[in-house]
């Protein structure tokens, strides 16, 4: 048999022309959402005023596949399908009998998976005739992907973005701006929720809590006007499960089925994305590979959080999900790897690790992730983003462990983005001064005690 090629590539007529819905297949779905105003389950209709109609109804639809609009693939085909790589360098390296595959979404200009979700919000909001966006940033990576998409639409977005985010990342900035978004450093004064914080403390730095607040009273209050998030909803995970289709195309193509299949977890959308035609053959009873979510230790919401009803957002104004969360008003310490420092995750992902599905919720210190970034970018030349080291780190562990145990297991992981942003991050751990931080029991206790009580459902 000839040698398995370095990156299994597909072509652009092979782009999947559907999402695959895990929902569809799930012996039990998500419990409903909770209108925050009535406590009662939210109906599609409730969501109306603040994201686009039809990705409402993605929010709730439980048809297997659903369409990619033709529009939408053309956007997709500027960057995808994505590359899968064999990791011969890496493996070579690690001296494992193990085989490692990664799916690679940092190749597009935003540096991310989030694109695949910007293209498909901006265009349903575009259909719709909405003239305008708004969108919180905290990172800067998916208000750098958003702007993009909207540039492709020629969609007007406003991006609030976490003040001290956009003091340091005065490069996140310059992008958004050039793709045409405003950029605007919350709390700000445009908005009653960012003025009142700001007559609190003038020199407030912001939160992701805060950002989320400015960019929904914009859009709820200015005509034609909608709100778009980059992770945890339903609606999100769809759209990323062009990952996985592809990822699986990929594998058959060289005849390979992965053992185990590891994905970073922050709000839960490319690992969704990533394992959902994979999870379609283990929920149908096809296959049973082993899921693996890479989570901080610094924010741990599966391995310690509590399956419960909880906002998704601090400012308490989205509809509550029930989900893994550690509460909305839990505070992770300042780590770097800010596409993975949410309090929840998303209601998909935490019913399917609830019911056993997704096999195990690992959290991994950030000097082992930051160690594995290194050695990753040494090997196979790419530079990571923070975010997907810690499903780098993980396939490490389980390449390790195949090496001592002389199994060779097929390994996929999903690498997320890559890290030319995320300099400062890679600059401390550079200085010997990255701290290894986990939250104790009483400060997860102090998070738990904001989850909302709910009449009849959550006492
Ligand atoms: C945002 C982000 C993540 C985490 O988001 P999920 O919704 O959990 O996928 C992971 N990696 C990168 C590069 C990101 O930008």
């Amino acid at each position: 048999m000839s040698k398995i090629p370095n990156r299994i590539l597909l072509t652009e007529n092979e782009l999947p022309k559907q999402w695959y819905n895990m929902m569809a297949d799930m012996p039990e779905r998500p419990d409903p959402y909770i209108n925050p105003q009535t406590m009662k389950p939210a109906s599609v209709e409730d969501l109306y005023p603040v994201f686009a109609e039809e990705l409402c109804k993605q929010e709730f639809a439980t048809e297997q596949y659903i369409d990619i609009p033709e529009e939408i693939q053309e956007k997709y085909k500027m960057y995808r399908p994505s590359s899968l790589h064999r990791a011969y360098a890496l493996e070579k390296a690690l001296q494992t009998p193990a085989k490692i595959y990664y799916k690679y979404e940092g190749s597009n200009t935003s540096g991310s998976h989030k694109l695949n979700s910007a293209i498909a919000q901006a265009y349903y909001n575009k259909q719709q005739g909405i003239t305008h966006l708004t969108t919180e940033t905290g990172a800067g990576q998916w208000g750098t992907a958003l702007s993009m998409a909207c540039a492709f639409y020629d969609l007007p977005l406003k991006v609030y973005m976490v003040k001290i985010s956009a003091e340091q990342k005065p490069y996140r900035k310059a992008v958004i701006e050039t793709y045409g978004g405003t950029v605007i450093p919350s709390p700000s004064n445009t908005t009653n929720a960012g003025r009142a914080i700001l007559a609190k403390d003038p020199n407030c730095t912001g939160s992701l809590g805060t950002a989320i607040s400015e960019a929904i009273e914009v859009a709820v209050s200015t005509p034609n006007t909608r709100y778009v998030l980059g992770s945890v909803l339903n609606q999100v995970v769809l759209h990323q499960s062009i990952i996985g289709i592809e990822a699986k195309m990929q594998m058959e193509k060289i005849g390979e089925y992965p053992d185990i299949i590891i994905g970073c977890a922050g709000g839960g959308s490319n690992l969704g994305g990533l394992i959902s035609e994979y999870m379609h053959d283990r929920l149908t009873g096809k296959k049973k590979p082993y899921f693996i979510a890479a989570e901080p230790a610094a924010c741990p919401s599966l391995s310690r959080g509590k399956y419960a009803y909880d906002f998704c957002d601090t400012g308490h104004v989205t509809p509550l999900a029930r989900m893994y969360t550690l509460g909305s008003g839990f505070i992770p310490s300042s780590i770097h790897s800010g596409g993975l420092r949410y309090h929840g995750m998303s209601p998909i992902i935490s019913k399917l690790y609830h019911d056993g599905f997704l096999d195990e919720a690992r959290a991994l210190y950030q000097n082992e992730v930051f160690d594995a970034a290194t050695f990753f970018a040494k090997t196979e030349s790419i530079l990571p983003a923070p975010e997907s080291a810690h499903a780098i780190a993980a396939a490490i562990q389980e390449a390790k462990k195949c090496k001592e145990t002389g199994e060779s297991k097929t390994i996929l992981f999903g690498l997320t983005g890559n890290g030319a942003y995320d300099l400062a991050a890679y600059m401390n751990y550079h200085s010997g001064k990255m701290e290894d931080y986990a939250p104790t029991d009483e400060e997860l206790e102090k998070g738990f005690a904001t989850l909302p009580k709910i009449p009849g459902i959550q006492e």
